[in-house]
């Protein structure tokens, strides 16, 4: 069976935010915020506890590979440090929210959407990669749209 490990956004990227006050690729101002939603933290891929986290609000951009068509969205971490999300187990408080899985053909081009309805996460994703050409995927939110994490193949891991 494969193995898919899913990890939150560049420790770099969440770090120079939070010490610039500033979107890392865009260069607009992050806004810090008491939580007031769920988020998830795109780092720790934990969900913020509301009312009493804070949270530093900025516009990120998935894609890495060169030629891809960028996709600039908004995106929260947590304001104060936290440990950046990198496991071969699907994110434990991501599980209850809304989820749509897109597979991403290598450069970047979207082949599939598929959206989580109240099974198990793991199921959509593994039919996802079953299809041809998926190279990674990203995890959506399935109300807000924002981008929440990525997953890949683990081949060391099987
Ligand atoms: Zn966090």
């Amino acid at each position: 069976m494969t193995a898919y490990r899913y990890s939150g956004i560049p420790s770099a990227i969440a770090m120079e935010a939070r010490r610039t006050l500033r979107s890392p690729q865009y260069g607009h101002p992050a806004y810090r915020e008491v939580a007031g939603g769920y988020g998830p933290c795109r780092l720790c891929l934990r969900t913020f506890a509301v009312g009493r986290e804070d949270r530093l609000l900025f516009t990120y951009q998935p894609f890495m590979e060169p030629g891809s068509l960028p996709a600039p969205g908004p995106v929260f971490v947590h304001a104060e440090s936290c440990a950046r999300y990198d496991a071969l187990e699907f994110p434990p408080e991501l599980r209850d929210l809304p989820i749509v899985v897109e597979g991403f053909r290598a450069g970047g081009s979207l082949a599939v959407q598929q959206r989580v309805n109240g099974g198990p996460p793991e199921e959509v994703i593994a039919t996802v990669f079953a299809m041809p050409d998926i190279a990674y995927a990203h995890l959506r939110n399935g109300e807000a749209g924002c981008f929440m994490a990525r997953v890949d193949r683990c081949f060391a891991c099987d």
